[in-house]
């Protein structure tokens, strides 16, 4: 972008980036081959779009230090309208059927975080609905809490062919969106479900069995490291490892350890 602005234009941008404060919503994500076009549509436009720039969206270097927004239903609602129908990275054009968003209470105090959309999501249009899905919903209940109550999200928001893993630029490229969901929801903590998503938010590279069984920091927020659902079907004996890591959760929640142990 050009450094003499137009004033119409400054002016349009500021007020547009008020109000998105106004929402509590800090972090705008950066497209710069778009930014002249997003700039001049800026100034034909009545209701302006702000395209401001962020030089590094990665993920663990940025602490949060913005106060939760006012309405985080409504700002959630701006960070899906600004994905639009997107197409930033490879995947738009790989199969994947819809964006999957994430799912829940835009004030929730707990949200998981898992990899990718798999094939029943991508049909849905809702994180965790199959199989994976069931077994994430039992370990909620078994924390006492129901699956609205809590936010679910993952790293990248479509499916990946073949299920296979997200690329690194893949979960580059997507990631700033979920930093804003998470900005916005402001949740007490933060459960990384597998090593994609551990590994993608702490940008630390060790096994799960290193990662899992403490909290770290992540912007101010307490994030723990859990097995994936996925990887628990695969071996349902690390299920009981899984339900400390969720103890953990429960019990910097203040949750009640339920009555009827987890399946
Ligand atoms: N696996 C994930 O990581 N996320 C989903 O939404 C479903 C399965």
């Amino acid at each position: 972008m050009s450094s003499a602005l137009d004033p119409n234009l400054r002016r349009a941008l500021a007020d547009r980036v008020r109000y998105y404060r106004e929402l509590g919503i800090y972090d705008f994500y950066r497209q710069t081959e778009a930014t002249e076009a997003a700039a001049a549509s800026v100034a034909r436009a009545s209701s302006p779009v702000a395209v401001i720039v962020r030089e590094d969206p990665c993920l663990s270097t940025n602490p949060q230090s913005e106060p939760p927004s006012a309405d985080p239903a409504s700002a959630l609602r701006l960070i899906r309208e600004d994905l639009g129908d997107c197409t930033r990275c490879r995947l738009h054009k790989q199969g994947r059927k819809q964006i999957v968003f994430g799912v829940g209470n835009p004030r929730a105090e707990l949200m998981f975080i898992g990899e990718a959309p798999g094939a029943d999501e991508d049909q849905q249009g809702e994180p965790f609905v199959g199989r994976a899905g069931q077994l994430l919903n039992n370990m909620i209940k078994a924390m006492g809490i129901r699956r609205e109550d809590v936010y679910i999200a993952n790293i990248i928001k479509c499916r990946p062919p073949g299920n296979r893993t997200p690329e690194r630029d893949e979960c580059e490229t997507c990631s700033p969106f979920l930093m804003r969901q998470i900005e916005v929801i402001h949740p007490k903590a933060l459960v990384a479900l597998g090593a994609v998503a551990a590994k993608t938010l702490l940008a630390i590279n060790a096994p799960m069995t290193e990662l899992r069984g403490r909290w770290y920091d992540f912007r101010g927020t307490k994030l723990a490291v859990t097995y994936h659902p996925a990887f628990l079907l695969r071996d349902p004996r690390q299920k009981k490892e899984a339900w400390k890591d969720l103890q953990m959760v429960m019990k910097e929640l203040g949750l009640q350890p339920p009555a009827k142990p987890p399946e």
